[in-house]
């Protein structure tokens, strides 16, 4: 059985005795009204494995919502505040997101917000969810084409993970998790990491436990820094380009939308050679890193005039002070430098190099 694991203020429960956690909390708090949040897919998924689970007698409001990163907007949240207002929602409501990255990012802005915050819980579906999204208290939601523009850093009371969720779930879904977890490795264990490299030799059966330490490296890195003022910014390496690659495909009528964790294997890999040309990484540790996850994620193609918008969203980055683009890169495998300044120069280096 899966220990839990102490978050801030919270904890991170497993599958059987999580359900029993569950159930406590529930009784406990005397909660009016219990609501759960879910998308088109978790409704028709996941919500038949959860319900039976819930044991309680109290009334249980399902919402359901679209699914998708479109949907994680501020109309979505009017439509949600506007239910929980209509179906009788008070201070003492319980809401419980049942879904992937999306739900989670929604459901805890729309509890933080509500009445000015209710409690809620998380249980993440997608395999990105469970070992990203729904650890550490960041929520919110997206401002056109700006990702997470709008939000607040807020706790869930719990965050239950059941991997039986993830049967269900499509591979192209499972490799966006993925993505999250080769870079738990890159910037924080180099022995994790070493697990990855042979990915047709993963061994499934095992995989619970590579999330469960997948989640215990980012819920580390939050604890020590939870408003993110400084160690928490090693969870963006990968993300400075892969924000604006994936807000750039999404803007563009022309581009295939990427997921996140696409968008954000490629950033790793550009902001690994990025890191190779700062000297902080060796060559054959950037070869290693670039195969390992050319191995997983399909080659996305850049044209020639793609990079200046992408650049330009750069700017927009949340992470940027000043209005210098700051990125987070690896200082040998296992370890990361943050509040790096990178000349345009080498980002348009760096996609030159990844095309090749
Ligand atoms: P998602 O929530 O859109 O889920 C992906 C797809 O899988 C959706 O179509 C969903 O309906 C479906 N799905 C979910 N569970 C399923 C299941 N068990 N079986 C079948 N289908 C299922 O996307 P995601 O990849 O989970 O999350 C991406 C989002 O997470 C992005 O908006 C990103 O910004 C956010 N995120 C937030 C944080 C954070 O710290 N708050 C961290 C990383 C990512």
């Amino acid at each position: 059985m899966m220990q839990s694991i102490a978050a801030n203020g919270y904890p991170i429960v497993f599958s059987e005795n999580g359900y029993e956690y569950l159930n406590d909390i529930i009784e406990k708090n005397k909660y009016s009204t219990i609501f759960i949040l879910s998308d088109t897919n978790t409704n028709e998924y996941c919500l038949p494995r959860f319900l039976p689970l819930l044991a309680t007698n109290k009334t249980i409001e399902i919402i359901e919502i679209e699914s998708g990163e479109t949907e994680k907007n501020i109309t979505t949240c009017v439509e949600i505040w506007s239910i929980l207002t209509e179906l009788g929602g008070d201070r003492k409501s319980l809401l419980i997101n049942v879904g992937g990255g999306v739900i989670t990012d929604i459901g805890g802005f729309v509890a933080s917000t509500f009445k000015r915050g209710i409690d809620f819980i998380h249980i993440p579906t997608t395999l990105l969810a469970m070992v990203d999204a729904s650890v550490g208290g960041k929520n919110g939601v997206d401002l056109g084409s700006l990702k997470n523009q709008i939000g607040v850093i807020n706790v869930p009371k719990l965050v239950l993970i059941d991997t039986d969720y993830l049967s269900t779930l499509p591979q192209n879904e499972m490799r966006s998790g993925l993505a999250e977890m080769l870079k738990h490795g890159l910037i924080a264990d180099a022995d994790y990491w070493t697990k990855f490299k042979v990915l047709n030799g993963i061994d499934f059966a095992d995989f619970d436990s590579l999330i469960y330490r997948s989640i215990e490296i980012k819920n580390e890195i939050v604890m020590q820094d939870p408003t993110e003022n400084g160690i928490r910014m090693a969870l963006n390496f990968g993300h400075t380009l892969g924000h604006a690659i994936e807000s750039y495909f999404l803007e563009n009528e022309n581009k295939k939308t990427l997921l996140h964790g696409e968008a954000i294997a490629v950033g790793m890999i550009l902001e690994s050679y990025i890191s190779w040309q700062k000297k902080l990484l060796s060559a054959a540790e950037y070869i290693e890193i670039k195969n390992t996850i050319n191995a997983v994620f399909e080659t996305i193609v850049f044209e020639e005039n793609d990079l200046k918008p992408i650049l330009e969203l750069l700017i927009h980055d949340k992470k940027n002070e000043y209005g210098k683009i700051q990125f987070v890169l690896l200082d040998g495998i296992g370890n990361i430098k943050i509040d790096q300044e990178v000349e345009n120069e080498l980002i348009i280096k760096s996609f030159a190099d990844y095309k090749s």
